[in-house]
């Protein structure tokens, strides 16, 4: 399902996360994938160019409490923002309780509503639902043997009329039926073949006044991509759409457009099909939709992690990140992070940075050991200010410790550059980050 728009975007995050250094070169770059990919994908334009804005304004302004480090901060930029494009939290088809609901299923003709119609009933008589189905279809000589295959075996009741009567007469009578029946929900699928447009909306319009459903489902083929909105605004003048499913998810490049397209007229999509069976259809949860198509289903615990930072960690954070450590906070830096992993997360952030091997890692161990007898050894005024330290002054350090001179001139090199290259970064963009990630 939308495999080349999840391609697309997931490179686009490969290339921000493998940057040992993210500066707004390296996240304009980024935006330029993103967009690229969102358009090929037949997203609008406009759509597109807010969510790039967004992120760049997360990347200019980033928000205190998150706490992120600034490549986070641009993936979970990503990540909300087209959330928010298809929709935002997930909603789901509300039953009523103690009624029977009736939910009219309209859309063009081809758009996968008799389909949908088997597949939604399938789906809630999986839950239990007492359901049956009404086959409004009167144009179609095929239609209701169409609901018939769909529904065998499936022990859902299915109420069908001659052809040529008239659809109106047909649903309300199918609504008596299910009445009778005791039925918790009724579906009624609908004809989409009509001479024009506007004789498919005047009768969706008769349909509509005439049962006075609990809601209107839209039913909306992915293929045509953004057109989608168009669509969704024309049904929605006739009858207020409910609910909308998005159809053939599976086999179009473009629902990630119909998807968005349909999100931003306000209408909640609650399904999507993804093939031609019964099965073949999930609710759709943007939040779910979103981290499988970008790959990364951490995303929602970057934002927890941070949160259970303690308050004190995150001053002292704050000031190594505005590059305001001595020699002997940046040991401590180092040495708190005690687990493996962490160590690992934090030398793969360094610049220039990657994972170390387990030789290279026992190695670093060992320097930090020497660093720690170094630091030791140092008085208070060379512990605040390490520009003080020449030659005579290494010398003593490096006796003192038992460490070499050349151990002594690589810490300070190393703690140097480090609050250096901080210094330079806080500038841009890094206020508070979680560990050290440079
Ligand atoms: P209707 O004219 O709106 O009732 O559309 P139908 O339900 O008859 O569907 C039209 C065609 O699309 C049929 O061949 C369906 O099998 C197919 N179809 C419907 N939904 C999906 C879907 O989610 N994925 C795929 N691949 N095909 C679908
Ligand atoms: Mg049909």
């Amino acid at each position: 399902m939308l495999e080349s728009l999840s391609e697309r975007l997931q490179n686009a995050l490969k290339f921000i996360t493998r940057q040992a250094y993210v500066s707004e070169k390296e996240v304009a770059e980024y935006l330029r994938e993103i967009q690229r990919a969102l358009i090929m994908g037949d997203v609008d334009v406009k759509l597109v160019s807010q969510l790039t804005e967004e992120i760049k304004k997360e990347f200019k302004e980033p928000r205190e409490e998150h706490g992120l480090s600034l490549k986070d901060r641009v993936v979970y930029a990503t990540y909300q923002g087209l959330i928010r494009i298809l929709g935002g939290e997930k909603k789901e088809l509300r039953i009523l309780p103690h009624q029977l609901n009736i939910f009219v299923f309209m859309g063009i003709q081809g758009s996968g509503k008799t389909t949908s119609v088997g597949k939604v009933a399938y789906f809630l008589k999986k839950r239990n639902r007492r359901v049956g189905v009404i086959s409004g279809d009167v144009f179609r000589p095929g239609a209701a043997d169409q609901l018939r295959q769909l529904l065998e075996g499936t022990g859902i009741p299915l109420y069908v009329e001659p052809l040529g009567n008239s659809s109106v007469e047909v649903i309300k009578n199918g609504v008596k039926w299910a009445k009778g029946l005791d039925l918790e929900v009724v579906l009624v699928d609908t004809a989409g073949r009509h001479r024009s447009e506007e004789s498919l909306m005047n009768e969706m319009k008769q349909i509509i006044d005439e049962v006075n459903p609990t809601a209107a489902i839209l039913v909306i083929d992915a293929m045509i991509g953004q057109q989608a909105r168009a669509q969704a605004e024309a049904f929605n003048k006739v009858a207020k759409v409910g609910y909308v499913i998005v159809t053939k998810l599976d086999g179009s490049a473009k629902g990630g457009g119909a998807l968005s397209a349909v999100a931003s007229v306000g209408a909640p999509i609650v399904f999507v099909g993804v093939g031609e069976g019964l099965e073949e259809f999930e609710e759709f949860d943007p939040v779910k939709f979103v981290s499988r198509l970008l790959g990364r289903p951490d995303l929602e615990s970057i934002v927890a992690r941070v949160q259970q930072m303690s308050k004190e960690e995150r001053l002292r954070m704050q000031k190594i990140v505005q590059g305001k450590f001595t020699i002997e906070e940046f040991i401590q830096q180092l040495e708190s992070v005690k687990k493996i992993g962490d160590l690992q997360a934090l030398l793969s952030n360094l610049p220039g940075g990657r994972k170390l091997d387990k030789k290279e890692l026992e190695e670093f161990m060992g320097k930090l050991k020497r660093w720690k007898a170094i630091v030791n050894s140092m008085n208070i005024e060379e512990r605040n200010d390490v520009t003080m330290l020449n030659s005579s002054r290494v010398k003593r350090i490096a006796r003192g410790s038992g460490t070499s001179e050349k151990d002594v001139r690589e810490l300070i090199k190393q703690y140097t550059a480090t609050k250096k290259a901080i210094r330079k970064m806080s500038k841009g963009a890094l206020r508070k980050l979680p560990h050290l990630r440079f």
